[in-house]
């Protein structure tokens, strides 16, 4: 059985018409669907009791289930959902100061393989919904009012997976999380990371998406990014650096390079300058990151001097560096940390 989020408007109306019901029905139950995300058929009161009868014998209406809720001393809160297959993801809400951001996962697993990263050690399951994804936002939207007192302030898709490479779903999800019918939030308050996948980077320009795209760069040299992240072996940084010019050329948006750094991997002089150099041809931010540690991996975090020492580096140069300690490392909620153990466990 379809699930009902896989028709459009259109297609609904067209459903909706044959079954002899005035058209207008079908804006009723996309509102139900997208706008009131409502968790059965039951729920859509103002359909006549055929009309909802149609739809249940039709169409499932799969949810997200709520299968675990971990708070960390810093605030943040992560959400373990099972979804219609069994497959569990991870989404994480985190407050800072009067914003609150979501952290949105894209994939069941991810593929890519980066050696410093736990989703990596699921390997690749399958992509997500469109409506997967916007339900994970639209939970963290409520539960951020309950337990922040404001709706979420902005979105990342920096969870399990990687994005362009679940291209038309995520662009599926933006467009309703954007959409009056949805969430009505701005473009302006999401955000895109990707391991640097040119080919996609280039169809969000082409496809005038306009959201902020951040590459997770963490090394500038080739031939080392290679043993890291396999990713740059199709994707090498020549091709990924004229993607982003192309980016900037056609968006005029600043894009974020975020930089993990991995103690006497990635954090000498000579990598800052590296990172000086690729940062050259288009206008960015730089987010270091620390190095979250987990069971999957041996690396270490740099340690502060290093981090300093890299930091003065990179703004004798002019540029704009933050360093972004990570939050929720206490439940496993940091970046690259999101696998669902048990996850793993089951599949060693
Ligand atoms: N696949 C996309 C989206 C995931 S974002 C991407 O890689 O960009 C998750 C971010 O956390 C990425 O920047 C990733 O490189 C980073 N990351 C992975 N493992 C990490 C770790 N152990 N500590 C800190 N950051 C990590
Ligand atoms: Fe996938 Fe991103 Fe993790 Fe690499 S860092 S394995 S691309 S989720």
């Amino acid at each position: 059985m379809n699930d009902i989020r896989t028709l459009n408007i259109e297609q609904l109306s067209e459903w909706v018409v044959a079954r002899f019901e005035k058209s207008f029905r079908a804006k009723q139950i996309y509102e139900w669907v997208w706008k009131k995300n409502v968790a059965s058929f039951d729920k859509m009161i103002n359909l006549p009791l055929s009309l909802r009868e149609a739809l249940k014998n039709e169409f499932s209406l799969h949810k997200l289930t709520l299968a675990d809720k971990q708070q960390s001393a810093d605030k943040s809160i992560k959400y373990g959902f099972v979804l219609a297959d069994n497959h569990l993801i991870e989404t994480v809400l985190i407050p800072s100061n009067n914003r609150t951001t979501v952290c949105v996962s894209s994939q069941v697993g991810c593929g890519l393989g980066c050696h410093f990263c736990a989703t990596a050690k699921l390997g690749f399951k399958r992509n997500l919904s469109d409506y997967e994804m916007y339900e994970q936002i639209f939970i963290a939207n409520e539960e951020s009012k309950q337990h922040f007192g404001h709706p979420i302030s902005n979105i990342v898709w920096m969870g399990m997976g990687e994005p362009l490479l679940n291209y038309e779903n995520v662009i599926k999800a933006i467009n309703h999380i954007t959409s009056p019918s949805g969430l009505g939030m701005s473009k302006d308050r999401i955000t895109l990371s990707t391991s640097g996948i040119a080919e996609g980077i280039r169809r969000l320009a082409d496809d005038n998406i306009r959201i902020h795209l951040a590459i997770s760069l963490h090394i500038a040299d080739n031939e080392l990014r290679t043993t890291l992240m396999p990713i740059n072996t199709t994707n090498p940084l020549p091709q990924l650096s004229e993607a982003l010019k192309y980016y900037y050329q056609k968006t005029k948006l600043r894009i974020s390079i975020e930089y993990l750094l991995l103690n006497n991997i990635n954090d000498s002089i000579k990598d800052a300058q590296l990172l000086a150099n690729f940062c050259k041809n288009f206008p960015v931010k730089i987010n270091l990151i620390e190095y979250n540690s987990h069971a999957y991996a041996a690396y270490k975090k740099s340690n502060k001097e290093k981090v300093q020492s890299f930091i003065d580096f990179l703004e004798r140069k002019n540029l704009v560096v933050n360093l972004r300690l990570s939050k929720g490392k206490d439940i496993a909620a940091a970046c690259g940390q999101l696998a669902n153990e048990k996850q793993i466990n089951d599949k060693i």
